[in-house]
Formats: structure tokens, C-alpha cells, sequence
């Protein structure tokens, strides 16, 4: 689903993506583990179109990101074929950016009916069966001032849902929540990786990570220190600053 080889990011003259190389199958959970800085949110953004990728080769479901090919020459995309291509993506950013003026299921409908056209009817009974998926079937009328962050965090995973990707980004999507409402959100996206979704994640969770994805990898300062089944990698890793990492964050 997710396929890159070499992929390069600099920010003026700082290179923040070394070469990065990372397969993702479909249905499988991959989890992106590094200090800050490294560049795991600069990557995801890479793939959901929000930065350009400057080199190597970034493809999301066979399509090379940023690009199509025509009769084998590659055109920059047009905004609306890139708008077309992030459709298939959900992203949940680590402060739930819901719109304060909206309802949760207002929240979850906007885009369905500006976006894809869904009748408002089809669109709300959608969004009433994703609110009640991430647990919050009966705060459909609440706005976000009045819910929790971790009801928030799982209104913007119904809100991502609700545009039906084949992909989901998640980036450190419980580091801004209090302790106690962090458990919830990881079961809503044990869930969903249950249910077969592929997910790329950028996590601390180093329990959920090994519980639930298929792969961890490991980036330090822009490339891939080690990657591989996260019950080895997140337990007994080879490389030093692996292990660094790991007894810093747990
Ligand atoms: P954290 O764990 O703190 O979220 P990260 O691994 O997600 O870190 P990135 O946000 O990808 O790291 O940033 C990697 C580097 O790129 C950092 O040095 C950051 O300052 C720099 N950077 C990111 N975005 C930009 C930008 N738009 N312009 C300039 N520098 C940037
Ligand atoms: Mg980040």
C-alpha cells in the first residue's frame, strides 16, 4: 500500500529525510518509533501530499506520489487531482483540530456532503454508526469545548473514517492527552487495525505498538536505524540507538 525507496526531505539545508526506505502492506499496522526531530511527522506528511518529496520514490497503492504518469513521462499533479488522492488518506494530528463550531457529527458530515456529494440524510446515518464505532454514539449533538480531549481525538478518527480511506496516518495521536483517556483512543485504533484498515503510526506507545502493528521502524536524524516485528525491534533491539531510545521512553 505504502512503498518508499530512498525518499528524501530538505527544509532549506537541513536534511531532514536521509533515504528513507518502508513497506507497508495493506491491512498491516506500522508503527514509526524516534526522537523528536528525527523526522516521522515530516514523513507522514510526505504522504498525504502536505510536503513534497524531494527525492527517491514515494508510492502510495502503486501511484507515485506527487505524480502521474502519461505516456511514460511524469506531470506534477494538478491541486485538484492532489485533492482527489488525499481523499483516500485519513490523517489524526495530535491536537484534534475539530471545527469549534460544529457539532461532533457536524464535524463528521462536512466533508462527506461538501466533498463527495453524500445526500445530508446518507451522510448523518453514516456518521450516527461512526460515532457509535468510536464509542460516542450519544454525543453527536456535543461540540468539541464540550468533550474530552480523548472524545475529541476519537470524533477526528470518526471525522477521518468518514471519507472511507484506504490509508490511515495517525501522528502521535494520544501524546497530548491526560493518562487516563489515552486507552480509549488506542482501542478505537486496535479496532480498526482488527477490522484490516492500513495504518502508518507515529507513537510512544511502545505496549500499543507491539501489540498491535505488524512493523516497527526506528528513524534517527532522517533514516531508518532498524525495522522489523516490533515483538523483536521494541524488546531486544540490535542497534544501540534503539535501545537508547527505548529506555528513555519507557
Ligand atoms: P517530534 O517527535 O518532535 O514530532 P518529528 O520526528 O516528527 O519530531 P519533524 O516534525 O518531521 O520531526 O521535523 C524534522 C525536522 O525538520 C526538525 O528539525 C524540524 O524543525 C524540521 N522541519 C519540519 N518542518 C519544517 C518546515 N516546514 N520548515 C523547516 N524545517 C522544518
Ligand atoms: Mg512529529
Amino acid at each position: 500500500m505504502v512503498r518508499a525507496e530512498g525518499v528524501r526531505k530538505h527544509f532549506g539545508h537541513l536534511e531532514v529525510l536521509k533515504g528513507i526506505d518502508l513497506t507497508v502492506q495493506r491491512g498491516q499496522v506500522c508503527c514509526l518509533l524516534g526522537p523528536s526531530g528525527s523526522g516521522k511527522s515530516t514523513f507522514l506528511r510526505c504522504i498525504n501530499h502536505l510536503e513534497k518529496v524531494d527525492g527517491g520514490k514515494l508510492t502510495v497503492d502503486g501511484d507515485l506520489v506527487g505524480y502521474r504518469q502519461h505516456r511514460n513521462k511524469l506531470h506534477e499533479l494538478r491541486e485538484r487531482e492532489v485533492a482527489e488522492r488525499r481523499r483516500d488518506i485519513g490523517m489524526v494530528f495530535q491536537r484534534f483540530n475539530l471545527f469549534p463550531h460544529m457539532t461532533a457529527l457536524e464535524n463528521i458530515t462536512e466533508a462527506p456532503v461538501k466533498v463527495i456529494g453524500r445526500s445530508r440524510a446518507q451522510a448523518s446515518e453514516e456518521g450516527h454508526r461512526l460515532l457509535e464505532q468510536v464509542g460516542l454514539g450519544d454525543r453527536a449533538g456535543h461540540y468539541p469545548a464540550q468533550l474530552s480531549g480523548g472524545q475529541q481525538q476519537r470524533v477526528a478518527i470518526a471525522r477521518a473514517l468518514a471519507m472511507k480511506p484506504k490509508l490511515m496516518l495517525f501522528d502521535e495521536p494520544t501524546s497530548a492527552l491526560d493518562p487516563e483517556l489515552v486507552g480509549d483512543v488506542l482501542d478505537v485504533m486496535r479496532r480498526l487495525a482488527a477490522d484490516g484498515m492500513t495504518m502508518i503510526v507515529v507513537t510512544h506507545e511502545i505496549g500499543f505498538a507491539r501489540e498491535v502493528a505488524d512493523t516497527a521502524v526506528f528513524i534517527d536524524e532522517g533514516v531508518v536505524v532498524e525495522a522489523g516485528d516490533p515483538r523483536k525491534i521494541l524488546v531486544d533491539p540490535e542497534q544501540e540507538r534503539t535501545r537508547t531510545f527505548l529506555s528513555k521512553v519507557l
